[in-house]
């Protein structure tokens, strides 16, 4: 049974339990003054969310199937994917290294470049 918006000449404003087979009938105020059907907009739950790629691979624009797709079930890989919220942050991974030697360790690497010294490439055979 749908649920209604209505005023009155009073100025109130109630909500009332109308069935269908009774739209069309009179309401009348609990003071008494006639009362008439509000506009109001009903509330939508919507699915559809901007294009996002899934776990699959996939483009999903309904938040149900995207979500299914970080499931195990919804990924070939069979894993559990995470959503970010808008406060969160991907878990960093913290790398203990000292800054001077990680400077060192570029420039020997940037200087071996320039030196030609760097490996030879393999190529597999067939
Ligand atoms: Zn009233």
């Amino acid at each position: 049974m749908p649920l209604y918006d209505f005023a009155c000449d009073g100025g109130h404003r109630f909500e009332r339990f109308v069935p269908l087979a009774q739209f069309g009938d009179a309401q009348t105020c609990a003071c008494g003054a006639g009362a008439w059907r509000l506009v109001s907009a009903p509330m939508v739950v919507s699915d559809c969310i901007a294009p996002r790629m899934g776990a699959d691979g996939r483009l999903h624009d309904s938040l149900a199937s995207y979500r299914h797709s970080l499931t195990p079930e919804g990924n070939k890989k069979g894993e559990r994917y995470f959503e970010l919220g808008h406060n969160e942050e991907l878990p960093s991974k913290t790398y203990d290294y000292d800054q001077k030697q990680r400077r060192d360790d570029i420039r020997a690497a940037m200087a071996d470049v320039r030196n030609g010294n760097v490996p030879q490439p393999v190529f597999l055979e067939d």
